[in-house]
């Protein structure tokens, strides 16, 4: 029989990674805090349905990239791919959008069956913020600057770069859709094959062609910036405007349109050029119908989703992580004979500082081989804790680092001296 793996793209990580995830963790958790918004956490299995009416039956995402299943009831699930249909949901199903605004993110593992490379998996890791019941163009700022201030927190502002586009209100983008379809039909044959395709089904994913041939075409297309409204194009020039006074540098374009159906007015994308092929570590926008197409009351959205592996591989590529130190502070030594008194007095020792790493050894070697387990950890000290130790309430302090003679002290001392030595 073969050994068991891992399903492709799908990824462990490992104890001696995990504090790159902490790094990452913490720095975000702390601007989101200082922002006001809450966390929400979803479940990852949701109805099929959901994806099909939320994300979009014509997406990629929904025709090629979800993993669907039955369960035993026969009930049609999905592994989710993204987390904004889930949000939605809960948000609708709790009645949490009458009349007030809703500031949540989320985290956690998205499934979308892609063809595994570095910087694209198939269960991967977002983290999400959605702002519900404010069209104000103002909470378009605000998340871009949330956006803005965690890369600053994570010390990528120098190496991202925000793309920003307006895609309109739902009757102009229809109206832009037919231009740019009349405009590309009799240029068929000399789209690419991927675009061809999309002709008939999704056209404006054309924009996003990576064709260069394609996109030469384009630039005697029409633009979508002249299908907008006129009060939308003022909201679009008043973002542009937050962002000179935030300080936020952006670059507009206007080909930038998103996989995803749901999205109106604001997209917007952080990108770096030093992930390759896979160099967008932020996307979000607008989504104003969204609620309202899953039957919820009517309620404006915007929000986005950061891809957490790709922002720690450049976090990496760029050695912007602090050396972790895993280290034990203390390593425990008895035997047979002792560990049924040292176990619970080591439990009282770690009440006691709690901010010290106490690692108890519980294997019962030899002496020596704890000792040299007791180096390995890292730990400043080692305490002895044998069968004298037990009848005397002592304890036995051996300096793994420094030239001193070990110390016996009393048990009852222990907690302060430690402290008082190497707090
Ligand atoms: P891409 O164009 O790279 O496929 P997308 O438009 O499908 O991205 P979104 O649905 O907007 O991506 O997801 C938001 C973010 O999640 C992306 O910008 C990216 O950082 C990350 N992401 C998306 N798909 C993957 C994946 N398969 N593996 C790792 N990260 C991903
Ligand atoms: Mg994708």
């Amino acid at each position: 029989m073969s050994k068991i793996q891992a399903v492709r793209g799908m990824n462990d990580i490992l104890p001696s990674d995990i504090y790159k995830w902490h790094f990452f963790e913490n720095a975000v958790k702390q601007t989101l805090h200082n922002y006001g918004y809450q966390e929400i956490r979803l479940p990852i299995v949701e109805k099929s349905e959901l994806f099909h009416r939320g994300v979009g039956a014509g997406t990629d995402i929904v025709e090629k990239e979800t993993y669907d299943f039955s369960d035993r009831n026969d009930e049609a699930l999905t592994l989710r791919p993204e987390g904004t249909a889930g949000c939605v949901r809960a948000m609708i199903e709790h009645g949490l959008l009458r009349n007030q605004i809703q500031k949540v993110w989320y985290t956690g593992a998205m499934f979308r069956y892609e063809r595994p490379q570095k910087g694209r998996y198939r269960q991967f890791y977002q983290l999400g913020v959605e702002v519900y019941g404010n069209s104000h163009i103002a909470q378009d700022a605000e998340v871009l600057s949330l956006s803005w201030q965690l890369w600053q927190a994570l010390g990528l502002d120098t190496h991202v770069t925000l793309e920003l586009n307006n895609l309109g209100s739902a009757q102009n983008r229809a109206d832009y859709v037919s231009a740019l379809v009349d405009y590309l039909t009799p240029l068929k044959d000399q789209l690419d094959e991927d675009s061809q395709r999309r002709l008939g089904k999704n056209p404006l994913r054309i924009l996003d062609s990576k064709n260069e041939n394609t996109q030469r075409l384009l630039d005697n297309a029409p633009n979508l910036h002249d299908f907008l409204d006129q009060d939308i194009q003022k909201d679009f020039e008043a973002l542009t405007e937050y962002l000179s006074v935030l300080n936020i540098p952006y670059k507009i374009n206007s080909r930038l349109v998103r996989g995803i159906d749901y999205y109106c007015n604001t997209v917007f994308e952080w990108v770096t050029d030093k992930l390759g092929a896979q160099g967008t570590i932020c996307a979000g926008g607008r989504y104003d119908s969204l609620v309202s197409d899953l039957q919820g009351p009517e309620t404006p959205a915007v929000g986005f989703a950061m891809g957490v592996e790709r922002i720690i591989l450049l976090l990496e590529t760029l050695e912007l992580i602090p050396e972790s130190t895993q280290n034990a502070d203390i390593y425990v030594i008895s035997d047979e004979s002792s560990i049924f008194k040292s176990m619970p007095m080591i439990e009282t020792l770690r009440k006691s500082l709690p901010h010290l790493t106490i690692e108890q050894n519980t294997s019962l070697g030899s002496f020596k081989s704890q000792f040299k387990k007791a180096d390995k950890s890292g730990a400043a000290l080692a305490l002895v804790i044998a069968e004298d130790e037990v009848n005397n309430n002592t304890c036995v302090i051996k300096f793994l680092r420094e030239d001193k003679e070990q110390v016996t002290i009393p048990q009852a001392e222990l907690a302060s001296y430690i402290q008082n030595h190497y707090a």
